[in-house]
């Protein structure tokens, strides 16, 4: 016998294939549905998140611009503010040194500082003290009671300092008009170098009070103008000098003024505690330093408020993409199981079509196909192919002695008796109808069917069943053996069918109990041992 390959009964079986394509295409079909609606979310998601976050960059960047312009622009002012009264108490000075204080023409020099005074804004007053404090002259008609000013700082300092240059000082209450003013002295000196008194002109906290209220920042953006040292001069909101106001301490005097004088900066403001995006600035002429800042909040919420509504839309259509993809998925999860009831009904019903209800083999109309397969297999592979017809002996005897029933239950013993003695997986046993049987041997010549014959024969008698109107007492079967090899011989279906049934034919005659094949050699007895 030659090297066989298994024959699968489950090729004659076309219909089982196309279905479970059908619910392969239906799972990929889902998986990729699935996949297209999580994508689509994600890059939905993705889009969104690299759009907010551009967003953001330039809200920052904008923000950055705007606090370094208004850090610019105040910055000029305090310049311009204070250049100008330093100018003109240069100027002043100059001539009341020239004069000497106590030869100078009170009226003409009241009216020079009345005049300046109006021209100035920014100027509350200017005033000439003597060596004593005591009030030379000023632009300002009302002389307080105590017209003496030897007790303030900047008089103090330039009594004890011998420097000529300007000095500005914080800020402190006017004597004459109780308005904060910020005060901008010079050292006036006698001919020897003694000290001769002060020369001092006062800024209005209000005017740069006035100048910063016109700027569009939020309640929470912050302008300050400062010294050097830190003492805030002015600062929009405005904080009463009551309070504790020295930026000394604040991150942007002790981490970024000392490296670099100008800057942008985001800190926690050390007076109100709140955060804020800072353009700091150092004034190049003057020790002053201003301060512009814009709450986080001012640049953030209109941002977060965009993010907040196109979050919502992008929820709305997130969710609306989901609801949609979850009716699509439990539709199409809902036709994958249809039809994989379907492909189980198919397959039920396929397999009660070929198999026979009673002994549970194959049946005829499945031995029509699979005999057709294999003939045509064997044809393409030269190989034999061989068929064993077998047929209960006096089976109607059987019948008529012990009913019906115990003539299907003796098939049914009969029929697990063929199933037992089949070794190969190909091998295929049908009930052909009535009491016969047929057994298809695919890759079997006709000395190896005879031997299954043989042993299936053998198995019926084993199985030892009562027949008392058998001359052997038990029951027996016969069987016919053909064999062909289609490539060589042309063996039809019915050919081979035909000549098996002649054999079991021959066998019959010969006495039964036996098996026959075209080889006369193979036609030989069986007796049953017991028999
Ligand atoms: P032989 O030895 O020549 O084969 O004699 P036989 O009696 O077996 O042959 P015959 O063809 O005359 O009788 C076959 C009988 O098998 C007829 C019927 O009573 C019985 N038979 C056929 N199909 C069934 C079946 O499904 N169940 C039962 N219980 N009996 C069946
Ligand atoms: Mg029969
Ligand atoms: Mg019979």
């Amino acid at each position: 016998m030659r090297g066989r390959k298994p024959v699968r009964p489950s090729s004659a079986d076309p219909g089982r294939e196309s279905l479970s394509l059908n619910s392969d295409n239906s799972a990929a079909v889902f998986r990729l549905t699935l996949s297209f609606m999580l994508l689509m979310v994600v890059s939905f998601l993705a889009v969104e998140g690299w759009r907010s976050w551009r967003d953001y960059r330039h809200a920052y960047a904008s923000a950055q611009d705007s606090v370094r312009n208004l850090a610019q622009a105040t910055a000029q002012h305090a310049e311009d503010a204070v250049r100008q009264v330093d100018v003109l108490t240069a100027e002043l000075r100059e001539r009341v040194e020239g004069d000497g204080l106590g030869n100078i023409d009170v009226p003409r020099i009241r009216a020079l500082l009345d005049q300046q005074t109006r021209i100035m804004p920014q100027l509350q007053g200017l005033f000439i003290y003597a060596a004593n404090g005591d009030w030379v002259v000023t632009n300002q008609y009302i002389t307080p009671e105590t017209a003496n000013n030897a007790d303030r700082e900047y008089f103090t300092f330039h009594r004890t300092h011998p420097g000529r240059e300007v000095r500005i000082g914080t800020v402190v209450r006017s004597r004459s008009s109780r308005e904060l003013v910020i005060p901008i002295s010079r050292r006036l000196d006698n001919p020897d170098g003694s000290f001769a008194g002060v020369l001092l002109g006062t800024i209005k906290v209000s005017y740069f009070l006035d100048y910063y209220g016109d700027f569009k920042i939020d309640d929470k953006g912050a302008l300050v103008l400062a010294m050097r040292s830190g003492e805030v001069l002015v600062r929009r909101p405005f904080v009463s000098p009551a309070t504790d106001r020295s930026l000394a301490q604040s991150e942007i005097f002790t981490r970024y003024l000392p490296f670099s004088n100008e800057g942008v900066a985001e800190v926690k403001a050390v007076i109100d505690s709140t955060y804020r995006l800072y353009a700091y600035r150092a004034l190049t002429s003057y020790p002053l330093v201003v301060e512009a800042g814009l709450s986080r909040e001012s640049f953030v919420g209109p941002w977060r408020h965009d993010l907040f509504k196109t979050g919502m839309v992008l929820l709305v259509l997130i969710a609306g993409l989901s609801g949609f993809g979850v009716l699509v998925l439990t539709q199409l999860r809902a036709r994958i199981e249809l039809e994989e009831q379907i492909r189980i009904a198919h397959q039920t019903v396929h397999d009660m079509a070929l198999t026979d209800s009673l002994t549970g083999l194959g049946n005829r109309r499945k031995l029509d196909i699979a005999l057709a397969q294999e003939l045509e297999r064997a044809r393409r592979q030269d190989t034999p192919l061989a068929l064993i017809m077998l047929d209960v002996d006096y089976f109607k005897r059987f019948n008529d002695r012990y009913g019906h029933p115990a003539g299907d239950e003796c098939l049914r013993h009969v029929a697990s008796a063929i199933r037992q003695a089949l070794k190969r997986p190909a091998d295929l046993a049908v009930r052909y109808g009535g009491e016969e049987f047929t057994v298809l041997l695919p890759d079997t010549d006709v000395r190896g069917a005879g031997q299954l014959a043989e042993a299936i024969l053998q198995a019926i008698r084993a199985l030892d069943i009562e027949h008392a109107d058998h001359p052997l007492g038990r029951v027996t079967a016969s069987a016919g053996v053909a064999c062909g090899t289609p490539a060589r011989d042309g063996t039809t279906p019915a050919g081979l069918i035909k000549s098996a049934d002649a054999f079991l034919y021959a066998a019959k005659n010969g006495g039964r109990n036996r098996w026959c094949s075209e080889t006369a050699s193979h036609v030989r007895d069986y007796v049953a041992p017991s028999a």
